[in-house]
């Protein structure tokens, strides 16, 4: 056994998704994949490496339906391709030749044309344009870069970006800011417990919600972020989702179950996701949480999505605390985000302790 073969099954343990068109082969189930594989690890007598997925299938082994080796280049390599791809477009050199960058990494510019929606959500030049746009309207900024999100989120989990796309969870992947150009943007307001809550919709779905002390600065808010819209009151539109909005806030309801309209990055999408799915009168820590998106290096990132949430309640970020049990961050306020959690437990206590 080589030297490189043993480095090679090193990479195999530790998952590492970063080695490129090498695949390992099991004698025992006669299947291949690639080293980076979420499946079950194999017993290290029972393996042989390729350099390809060609030389693995000409040897008579059939690809894993799991991680499909023989798919073209490992992700993380067209990731790396698309990030820089997404810097050169944002440093303003949109008009440079796509096909001549695609050739230099080893693609057909139709493959990484493709791949880059895959992973970002729009085509090369509407994320040039959103770019350009964005060098002017610098407050949008923090919440465009894709390239970061991806950085952020750490080469290691690249094939579980890939895998789990921003095109499944069932929400626009990023349907980027153009400030929601040319949509009727309805909002409403309540009055509660935890002061002012401001939500709108398009016709989509809940597009934000805001608690605060002052109406007027929320709605203030609610005009930056949409600046392309037309946003106007409309509390009969927006009846069902107040009246949900007022029972949550005092834990009566769940208001996770609302439609959302959201905007962000693949990255952020993947995390607004996953709060949905922490139940009602629970918590999670970022830790936990960055597992559940498949990216458990990303703790950091995560918390930042976490308080990127513009849809207070309906993405219940504040059921995310720290692992130490302290409360962390909360984009409307410590006080509220405990009131909230408070409120949450009570009430799932004393649905349990109900008879039935
Ligand atoms: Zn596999």
């Amino acid at each position: 056994m080589g030297d490189r073969d043993e480095l090679l099954w090193a990479a195999v343990i530790e998952r590492d998704d970063t080695v490129n068109n090498v695949v390992y082969a099991v004698k025992t189930t006669g299947v291949f994949c690639r080293i980076g594989c979420k499946s079950r690890q194999p017993l290290r007598r029972n393996v042989r490496f390729f350099e390809s997925a060609a030389e693995a299938i000409a040897a008579g082994f059939r690809p894993c339906q799991r991680c499909r080796p023989e798919e073209g280049p490992v992700p993380s390599q067209v990731l790396a391709s698309v990030v820089e791809l997404c810097r050169r477009v944002e440093d303003g050199h949109e008009k440079f030749d796509v096909g001549a960058f695609a050739a230099e990494r080893g693609y057909s510019e139709r493959h990484l044309r493709r791949r880059f929606v895959e992973i970002v959500g729009v085509p090369v030049a509407a994320y040039a344009r959103l770019a350009r746009a964005d060098r002017v309207r610098t407050s949008l900024r923090s919440e465009i870069s894709i390239t970061r999100a991806i950085a952020d989120a750490g080469y290691g989990s690249s094939r579980a970006f890939y895998e789990h796309g921003a095109t499944q969870l069932g929400m626009s992947p990023v349907r980027y800011r153009g400030g929601a150009r040319g949509e009727r943007v309805a909002f409403t307001s309540l009055l509660t417990p935890l002061g002012t809550v401001v939500a709108a919709s398009t016709k989509r779905g809940v597009c934000a919600v805001k608690i605060g002390d002052r109406e007027s600065a929320l709605i203030d808010e609610l005009h930056r972020e949409f600046p392309l819209a037309t946003v106007l009151r409309d509390d009969d539109e927006l009846s069902d989702v107040a009246n949900v909005l007022a029972d949550a806030v005092r834990g009566g309801a769940e208001a996770t179950a609302l439609p959302v309209d959201l905007e962000g990055t693949a990255f952020q999408m993947r995390v607004w996701n996953a709060l949905r799915g922490v139940p009602y009168g629970e918590t999670r820590t970022y830790s936990q949480l960055a597992e559940r998106v498949g990216a458990p290096r990303a703790v950091r990132a995560v918390a930042s999505a976490c308080a990127a949430n513009r849809v207070a309640l309906v993405v219940p970020c504040h059921r995310i605390i720290r692992r130490d049990g302290a409360l962390g961050g909360y984009r409307w306020g410590l006080e509220t985000k405990r009131a909230l959690l408070d409120a949450e437990r009570t009430a799932a206590e004393a649905r349990r302790s109900a008879p039935e």
